[in-house]
């Protein structure tokens, strides 16, 4: 859902575009984004349903994008960059950004064909550098795990195709003999699922859908994360990933960059993947992205004696936000305050019913809209109240430049005289001349900030 040239959105009754319907009319997105994004909806708006696992990706953030667009534009379509949010709406599984060091030290050991596809000499060296300095914080360590990380992945995704075929068949049989030898340590930092019998079923679920794939191996490289319905992960340029299982909500800045390495039949460029990581390393803790209560809507009373809810997945980016929407009772109703910019919004289950201006249209599962800036939206439940029609939720994503959405100011860093705040981008009320930005560092005097 958008207005990406590869398959543009189109209204329904006269089947126009929505590139052409926001291009037309400037004011449907504001003129501060349409001058922004160059007559482009922002952000791209998805929803997946995977069955059979998406492939080990990353996207390059904007100067690399540039830089390959220009090299290779075939492969690389767009000159942008790809953040991007996942909501899960069923529970969800995938792998995002590196283990903790101490996991992937420990699948070497107790993984016999992950240690022979490296090679004993590249898992040593690995070893060696990171043993006792897993959870430094000085950034000259860091630093070297890192580069030791890179270079341990980097041999591994060089691996070739015979001796992962090998080491493939090891695995499963390991996976299907001894299942035991998957589980962490007890006492490790068990931030990903422990449970060895679940680790090993993924990798023989994943070798019946990739036979003899590198990304079996990847597998102990990455973390492996759960999400449960409502629960959200953000990925900033440069995160490797991959989607395992489940139905999603997906919201991202308006490419189609894919860095791929495994898992696919699409064109891989390892090359271009294992250079451009961060190799960040970190508890899957830390890309989860958790909601906020959404201050900007009405609920009237059978949505409150209802416990409907109105919750903000805000990412630190600025080309797009969502809104999830749970109307629980028959009658419960949800007023949005107008937006500064452009929405869509989807209905995911129920029944309902969309107001904006004099327009009254039917809502149901599946069901779309474009909601044009300045709009007041009002959106109702009007299922039968019985079963699966009890509840009706819709997603909304949108993207305002001009945010009102005070909410979120983090004390980031004191030192002695002055008080440093990181703001989110949506967080201040700003004219349109002065567009936020991201992570806007703004430092008070300290004492003006106690006095208020
Ligand atoms: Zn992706």
């Amino acid at each position: 859902m958008g207005t990406h040239p590869s398959l543009p959105s189109k209204d329904v009754e006269t089947q126009r575009t929505l590139l052409d319907l926001v291009q037309d009319n400037q004011a449907l997105m504001s003129t501060a984004i349409t001058e922004r994004y160059g007559g482009r909806l922002p952000f791209l708006f998805k929803v997946l349903s995977i069955r059979k696992a998406l492939s080990i990706q990353a996207h390059p953030n904007k100067k690399l994008a540039e830089k390959l667009h220009a090299r290779d534009p075939r492969n690389y379509p767009d000159d942008n960059h790809k953040p991007e949010m996942t909501i899960a709406i069923t529970p969800f599984e995938g792998l995002c950004g590196f283990r903790p060091l101490a996991e992937i030290a420990h699948f070497l050991q107790a993984i016999e064909p992950l240690r022979k596809l490296v090679g004993s000499r590249a898992a040593s060296d690995f070893e060696e550098i990171v043993k006792g300095n897993e959870e430094s914080d000085d950034e000259a360590v860091v630093q070297r795990n890192k580069d030791a990380l890179r270079s341990l992945f980097t041999t591994l995704m060089e691996s070739t195709p015979e001796n992962i075929e090998t080491a493939s068949k090891e695995l499963v049989s390991l996976a299907e003999n001894s299942p035991a030898s998957f589980g962490t340590l007890p006492g490790e930092v068990a931030t990903n699922p422990t449970n060895p019998d679940e680790l090993a079923a993924i990798i023989r679920r994943l070798n019946g859908q990739f036979p003899n794939d590198i990304g079996l191996f990847v597998f102990f490289f990455l973390n492996f994360i759960k999400l449960s319905p409502g629960e959200a992960m953000f990925l900033k340029a440069d995160d490797i990933h991959a989607y395992v299982s489940g139905d999603i909500i997906e919201c991202m800045a308006s490419s189609d960059n894919v860095v791929r390495a495994g898992f696919t039949p699409k064109f891989k460029d390892v090359d271009t993947l294992t250079n451009m990581l961060t190799y960040s390393y970190a508890p899957i803790e830390e890309q989860k992205l958790a909601p906020t209560d959404y201050p900007y809507a009405i609920l009237n009373a059978t949505a409150y004696s209802s416990a409907s809810s109105c919750m903000l997945y805000d990412p630190p980016i600025e080309e797009f936000s969502v809104v999830k929407t749970d109307l629980n009772r028959t009658g419960a109703k949800l007023t949005f305050d107008p937006a500064d910019g452009p929405s869509i919004i989807i209905c995911t289950r129920g029944k309902g019913r969309i107001s904006v201006g004099n327009k009254t249209e039917e809502v149901k599962e599946g069901y779309v809209f474009f909601v044009g800036a300045t709009a007041e939206c009002i959106i109702e439940n009007t299922g039968s109240g019985e079963g699966d029609d009890d509840v009706f939720t819709t997603y909304k994503a949108f993207c305002e430049l001009t945010g009102r959405a005070s909410i979120c100011v983090l004390v980031h860093h004191i030192q002695y005289t002055r008080l440093y705040i990181k703001i989110q981008p949506s967080s201040l009320t700003m004219s349109g001349r002065y567009p936020c930005r991201l992570a806007t560092h703004i430092d008070l005097n300290i004492r003006a900030c106690r006095d208020t």
